[in-house]
């Protein structure tokens, strides 16, 4: 079923460190070898080896529209007609800001680069640069991209200065992250009141979607924000995961709070790669050529990206979420029903297009309690799946995405999909 791919990846690690280009693909928890893919289009997505699988990966996020948007790809192929960079500006950058400022809150300035790592690096920077500070706070469990300061470790309880999660992250980086657990506000505080004066920014994935889905708890972002105002430190919403998955206006939208900064990527750029940091503008002021805070980039802002980008966030309309809600309600029940029937525990987290499911009864709201589930389950669940034609995520620590072409009897046909796999897995 899958020897094209097997050949193609016995090649490809020949070429590529693990055969892939970013670690997340190479299958590594749920399988031998990733699939390789020809094409895709909608919701659907086919391999070398001509398999079709309904896809809620949606290459970990970006693709809101589904894979290969008439519009999108329309656009695109107009633009780079034109010209696919020039190292100056274009009326697309001004349409593309625009739009962004008016539809997340806080917003009122932004910059737009090429990645997500970069959004937040710049972040980083820039708040390290308007506050002064040097140390940055993270929680456990999120991931900003894989820039030195954030490539962190999060040590175990309360506020532990960070050790370096990777080789190569010098010490002497690593010593100003502190890293505290999701949902976790009382250790926000003691970190605060150790360390407050020297934070010059937190940062958050408002919804965690890096350790499977995990929202926020209660009032955990209000009280984010109001340690981090008492603290004159910035608060960051990392929104490059949720920043139009969540919610018509983002994470911040939804839950009603206004960072200071926002870092966006994924859907912003519809496929093409895209990220971008905005903010108050008497922060944004700070970044070069006005302020002192240097950040560039030579493709920043492309046409192309810009394209896919605009026309992507122009599709979108509130009842795309209300669309997303129905969707992932039927989910919701179908797998809970299956999983009731086959005698197997699961928990379910959502938010908007985002859905975490995890192999254990307990409820999961951080870290700790993501890793409860059963992983061993997950990847043989996983390869079942890929039989059924069913293309998730390669990772427990994944969310699932909805896209507004996958339909409803796609989600019966996913429902039923996982009766069958459970079924073969219980005998
Ligand atoms: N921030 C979050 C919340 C992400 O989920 C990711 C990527 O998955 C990043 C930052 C990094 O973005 P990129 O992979 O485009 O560099």
């Amino acid at each position: 079923m899958f020897n094209k791919s097997k050949a193609l990846y016995e090649k490809a690690v020949e070429l590529m460190p693990g055969g892939v280009n970013s670690p997340a693909r190479a299958f590594k928890s749920v399988g031998d070898h990733p699939l390789f893919i020809d094409r895709a289009k909608d919701a659907r997505v086919y391999d070398v080896d001509g398999n079709e699988y309904i896809d809620y990966c949606l290459s970990f996020g970006p693709l809101i529209l589904g894979h290969s948007d008439d519009k999108v790809v329309e656009e695109v192929a107009e633009t780079a007609k034109k010209g696919t960079t020039f190292g100056a500006p274009t009326e697309l950058e001004n349409k593309m800001a625009e739009l962004v400022i008016d539809r997340v809150p806080s917003v009122e300035m932004v910059r737009m680069v090429s990645s997500g790592t970069e959004a937040t690096l710049a972040a980083l920077r820039l708040a390290r640069g308007y506050t002064g500070r040097n140390k940055i706070l993270k929680f456990e469990g999120c991931y900003h991209g894989h820039s030195d300061s954030l490539l962190i470790k999060a040590g175990s309880g309360v506020a532990t200065l960070g050790l370096p999660d990777s080789p190569g992250v010098p010490e002497g980086t690593a010593i100003n992250t502190i890293t505290v657990p999701y949902n976790d506000s009382e250790s926000l505080k003691e970190a605060f009141d150790k360390y407050g004066e020297d934070i010059a920014a937190v940062i958050v994935e408002p919804v965690a979607g890096n350790m499977g889905v995990v929202p926020p708890v209660d009032n955990f972002l209000h009280e984010v924000r109001e340690i981090t105002e008492n603290n004159d430190t910035l608060l960051i919403f990392d929104e490059v995961m949720t920043g139009f998955r969540v919610g018509y206006n983002c994470a911040q939208g939804h839950y009603g709070i206004n960072p200071d900064l926002t870092c966006l990527g994924k859907v912003i750029g519809g496929g093409l790669p895209v990220g971008a940091y905005g903010g108050k503008k008497e922060i944004m002021e700070k970044v070069a050529p006005v302020g002192d805070v240097y950040q560039a980039g030579t493709l920043s802002g492309n046409p192309l990206a810009m394209a896919g980008g605009y026309h992507t966030l122009n599709q979108l309309t509130e009842e795309s979420y209300d669309y997303f809600n129905e969707l992932a309600d039927l989910l919701e029940d179908g797998l809970k029903e299956i999983f009731g029937k086959h005698n197997r525990p699961i928990t379910i987290n959502r938010a908007g297009s985002m859905i975490g499911f995890f192999l254990t009864d307990s409820p999961v709201t951080d870290f700790d309690s993501a890793n409860e589930s059963d992983l061993v389950l997950f990847k043989e669940l996983y390869q079942e799946l890929l039989k059924e034609g069913i293309y998730l995520p390669p990772s427990q620590f994944e969310g699932m995405f909805l896209s507004t072409k996958h339909t409803k009897e796609d989600i019966n046909a996913t429902i039923s999909a996982f009766d069958s796999a459970l079924e073969r897995l219980s005998k």
